[in-house]
């Protein structure tokens, strides 16, 4: 598994606000959370592999994602098991789990015991972290 502490990707805070946008940088790189129902992902249903929209990792697999209702992007899986990394969010009054990027550190959303089998998970996540690539085998 990728160490958090050590992606692989390592940029400095100028060069990631000079590739993001500022809801992509404000999401990945300050853990953000774009408001629900406003992400292009919502509601969509095309095949391929939704990779970082940081560093162009592939992280969860269409054939994954359903309709959780909440306004955000979800799945029941990443595509692999060092594809994403898990830490504690202590921010809210609840914890929360945190989903981030293994490769590059960035923030993509959160995990939930709620979501429906095979898994019972529900990552969910922001749009604006992902880029949907249709050209990729899901
Ligand atoms: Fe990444």
């Amino acid at each position: 598994m990728a160490d958090l502490e050590s992606p692989t990707v390592t940029l400095s805070d100028a060069e990631w606000r000079k590739r993001l946008t500022p809801e992509q940088y404000k999401v990945l790189r300050k853990a953000g959370t774009e408001p629900p129902f406003t992400g292009q992902y919502v509601h969509v249903k095309d095949n391929g592999v939704y990779r970082c929209a940081g560093c162009g990792a592939e992280l969860f697999a269409s054939g994954t994602k359903y309709d959780s209702g909440t306004g955000w992007p979800s799945f029941t899986q990443p595509v692999g098991d060092g594809a994403v990394e898990r830490r504690r969010d202590w921010r809210m009054l609840i914890p929360r789990t945190e989903v981030r990027c293994a490769k590059c550190g960035g923030h993509l959303g959160h995990v939930f015991n709620d979501g429906p089998e095979p898994t019972g998970k529900r990552y969910c996540l922001n749009s604006c972290a992902l880029k949907l690539d249709r050209s990729a085998r899901a």
